[in-house]
């Protein structure tokens, strides 16, 4: 097994204080929260709890530092400060690698993996930097009119971030907000706080100046001052609906823009002529990964009825074979869920499923015995639905539970894929092509993956319909997001 909390480089004290104007401080309470390893339920660190008078100070630094030498830097400027940031990124990847994994949970080789993801991000960004424009617009004004457009960054921003996944959705948020010229203040899950901290302290390093990048770890109320605040222009959030509805109500005191990453129950729709050796590991990773705990899951598995019977029992079989442990063990492919909060939605959900009458294909139940014990394991679970009408095929579980659903033909398939509120990502099984452009078309989602699952690239925008919140990251279309467009017009003459 891998070394303990206490033996990581690079987890000093620093990394469990609130970072503020480029000083690591404690909260003004004095106040601390446990951050739990979900794989053994043990306490793994102590972490400084900002609240409403933290917030306030990381806002007011926030804002000094807009207009402070921040404000002055040339694009090749921030360019080099970000691309420095990835290279510090890159070279402590492994610390990253075991703070999600023991923080969230998350299999270390899984952590791992999103190296690329992690670093090629923040390179994404500093190409940004250069790529920030306004245009010159011919127009029909009367006289000789000169107008154009100036983009400028839209102030401080406050992130609020959820947990499944640390180190790459703070980059997501800290990235354009460098990319820009805006400045933050950054509020990590209480769940796993870890990675965030751990980017504040590199992005220091990296020469980012003081007051740019503020992070408070805390609990929903400090998430909830941030949303409220007075001298914070925009809010980008990712987490549940109802705090999303949360963030949207607090924001109206000062018009802050807003954007919402929120959940999902996304259909992954199988057709009888796909290549079922790959759609069956393809299916069942679209939604086993991350334990289930990924916002754009394919959580619904819409089967065509001629395959239901063989393509649901392969899916159950692949489920069956999954090595479920410790985050930390190199050989674990699932890892627990990550908190015993969530554990008990899940195992909820399961209870709820069994009172409706569903066939629980495999899985089910909490994994309580042998050396998982004490960690929240939950068995990969594979859930007979008739139709799309039952709980579990309608609610956001966020864990290792799909619904499997027959359907007859492709119009029943898109009929199912969009009877839900949520619209955030799609899978698509075939080898015909006009199929595939069909469904593409008529699924309303945010991202649709065809023969491919959770496919996520920095140029590729990413984000929701309806209930799953508006906004893009990544892309072009995100860095839009954190700027205010100026429109200016002279008179010649
Ligand atoms: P959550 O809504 O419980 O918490 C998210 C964050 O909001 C946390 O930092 C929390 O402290 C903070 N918060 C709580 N109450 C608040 C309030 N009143 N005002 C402001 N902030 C508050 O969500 P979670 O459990 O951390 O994450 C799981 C959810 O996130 C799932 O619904 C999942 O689908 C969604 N998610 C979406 C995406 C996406 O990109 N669309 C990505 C990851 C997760």
């Amino acid at each position: 097994m891998a070394a303990s909390f206490e033996t990581l480089t690079l987890v000093s004290d620093e990394n469990r204080l609130l970072l503020i104007d480029g000083k690591f401080v404690p909260a003004q309470s004095g106040e601390t929260f446990p951050t739990f390893n979900p794989s053994t339920g043990e306490v793994l660190a102590q972490i400084a709890k900002g609240e409403k008078i933290d917030i306030d100070n990381a806002v007011a630094a926030a804002r000094r530092a807009f207009t402070g030498p921040w404000a002055k830097m040339k694009p090749f400027e921030r360019q080099e400060v970000i691309l420095r940031f990835a290279e510090l990124v890159d070279a402590h990847i492994e610390d990253f690698s075991r703070l999600d994994a023991m923080d969230m949970g998350a299999p270390i080789t899984a952590t791992r993996a999103r190296r690329q993801r992690a670093v090629g991000m923040l390179r994404y960004y500093a190409a940004q930097c250069t790529h920030i424009a306004g245009s010159t617009l011919p127009n029909s004004l009367p006289g000789d009119v000169f107008a154009y457009t100036l983009k400028e960054p839209v102030g401080v921003v406050g992130a609020i971030l959820p947990w499944n996944a640390p180190l790459t959705s703070a980059i997501w948020k800290i990235g354009p907000v460098l990319a820009t010229g805006c400045t933050m203040v950054l509020k990590p899950s209480e769940i796993a706080p870890l990675s965030p901290l751990l980017l504040g302290k590199l992005a220091l390093e990296a020469g980012v100046p003081p007051g740019v990048l503020n992070i408070v770890p805390g609990m929903g109320d400090a998430g909830a001052a941030l949303a409220a605040h007075p001298d914070v222009d925009k809010i980008a959030f990712t987490g549940s609906g109802a705090t999303g509805a949360e963030v949207l109500e607090a924001s109206k005191g000062n018009f802050k823009r807003v954007t919402l990453e929120l959940g999902g129950k996304s259909p992954d729709v199988v057709f009888a002529d796909a290549d079922l050796d790959k759609a069956v590991p393809g299916a069942a990773m679209g939604i086993f990964a991350n334990t289930g705990q990924v916002c754009c899951a394919g959580s619904r598995l819409l089967v065509e009825r001629s395959i239901y019977e063989e393509f649901t029992s392969r899916v159950a079989d692949y489920a069956r074979q999954l090595r479920v442990g410790d985050s930390l063990d190199e050989q674990t492919q699932l890892g627990p869920i990550s908190s015993a909060g969530q554990l008990e939605r899940v195992s909820g959900y399961l209870d709820i499923s069994r009172q409706e009458g569903l066939e629980i294909l495999t899985g089910g139940d909490r994994i309580s015995a042998g050396a998982n014990a004490s960690g929240y394991f939950f068995e990969p679970t594979v859930i007979k639905a008739s139709d799309n009408r039952s709980r579990i095929a309608r609610e956001e579980i966020f864990g290792p539970v799909v619904a499997a659903i027959p359907f007859d033909d492709m119009s029943d398939a898109m009929r199912i894929a969009n009877d839900t509120e949520y619209g955030l990502g799609a899978g698509i099984w075939t080898r015909d092509v006009a199929k595939a452009h069909a469904m593409a078309k008529a699924i309303r989602s945010g991202s649709v993956w065809v023969n491919c699952y959770g496919y996520l690239d920095p140029v590729v925008p990413f984000g929701g319909y309806g209930a799953s919140g508006y906004g893009r990251e990544s892309g072009v279309e995100q860095l839009q997001d954190y700027l205010e467009t100026k429109s200016v017009m002279i008179q010649n003459g």
